[in-house]
């Protein structure tokens, strides 16, 4: 093998841990490759308000903010491709990648890939995605300009995504399986103020129905098990449900061969995970809070572990 052609670190992923990972490695003089899949930025970059990461005040969104990230990495001078991983060696001391248009191998790995949307899982759910069904509030809102829409969900995302869609929809309805909100008081006091929500509380969707485009759903009421049909209003003709229900990490690639706790990656403080050389950070890892913030913390952390690894396994 060509040593010329062996990276330090790659990173799979250029969410906010990601890009995180590569400025930090970049910086450090690392040779350093990210690879994304589509689009850097994570599911913050779908977020239309970020108010909680330290220094980003008023207007800034999901999208600038990871514009900024991915400035920075630009100028610390990681290589960067777009790629699809689709197998991964591990073991070795030298890790390679396989991914849709080519391999790569690299000394460490930084296992960066986040988390998607949970859906519901019901039926009609994926008939309807794109066609009434939303996992993205800021990318979807303004086809439902003076429509009615549903959102699914009772934490904080469902709640600040269901008044962001207050400023488009006639009419948002939040539907929840329980009688209280998972949000945060301060979130929830905002929503229950706001004169174009609403609420039905211990209902969950059941299956949702069209001919093209949604136009009813079954709701089950999770106490009396009692199902209803909500039916778009007759002018409209439609409705939209956006789904918020939480998160699931997308591990599948490294099932077997990274230690995992409930399909988490299992990370130590330093970000190692039990396979010397592969670090892990961000929304994939098993960690109590999953903000921009610690996703970033952890890519930094990640990155500055894999340099000291390489230092102490491997010779100039
Ligand atoms: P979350 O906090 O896990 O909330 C998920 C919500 O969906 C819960 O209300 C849950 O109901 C409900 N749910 C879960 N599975 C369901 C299912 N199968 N069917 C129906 N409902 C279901 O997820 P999140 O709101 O996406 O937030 C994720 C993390 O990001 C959290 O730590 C959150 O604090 C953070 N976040 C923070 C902010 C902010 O600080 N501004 C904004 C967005 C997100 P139950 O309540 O009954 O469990």
């Amino acid at each position: 093998m060509d040593m010329q052609n062996i990276y330090d670190i790659v990173i799979i992923g250029g969410g906010p841990a990601g890009l995180a990972a590569a400025l930090y490695a970049g910086r450090a003089r690392m040779k350093t490759l990210l690879i994304e899949k589509a689009k850097y930025g994570g599911q913050i970059a779908i977020t239309n308000e970020i108010e909680n990461y330290p220094g980003a005040v008023e207007e800034e969104s999901g999208p600038s903010l990871m514009k900024k990230f991915e400035e920075q990495v630009i100028k610390f001078g990681a290589d960067r491709v777009f790629d699809t991983i689709v197998d991964v060696e591990l073991e070795g001391k030298i890790k390679h990648l396989k991914g849709n248009n080519g391999d790569y191998y690299s000394k460490t790995v930084i296992i960066a890939a986040g988390a998607s949307p949970r859906p519901i899982g019901c039926p009609g759910e994926k008939e309807f995605t794109g066609k009434g069904v939303s996992y993205c509030a800021t990318c979807d809102a303004n086809f439902f300009e003076d429509f009615e829409v549903y959102v699914v969900g009772g934490g904080d995302s469902a709640v600040e995504e269901a008044m962001y869609l207050t400023k488009f929809a006639r009419k948002v309805t939040l539907i929840h399986r329980r009688d209280t909100l998972r949000a945060a008081q301060s979130i929830q006091e905002k929503a229950f103020k706001n004169p174009k929500m609403s609420f039905m509380w211990n209902s969950a969707v059941e299956e949702i129905k069209g001919e093209g485009v949604v136009s009813s759903m079954v709701i089950r009421n999770t106490v009396t098990g009692e199902l209803t049909t909500v039916e778009a209003d007759e002018d409209d003709g439609l409705f939209g449900i956006f789904v918020f229900i939480g998160f699931d990490p997308k591990s599948e690639l490294f099932e077997g061969k990274v230690a995992m706790e409930n399909r988490y990656i299992l990370a130590d403080a330093d970000m190692k995970t039990n396979v010397p050389g592969v670090f892990a950070a961000g929304d994939i890892i098993k960690k109590s809070l999953r903000q921009v913030v610690t996703a970033a913390a952890d890519g930094a952390v990640a990155a500055t572990s894999a340099q000291k690894y390489i230092e102490e396994h491997f010779e100039d």
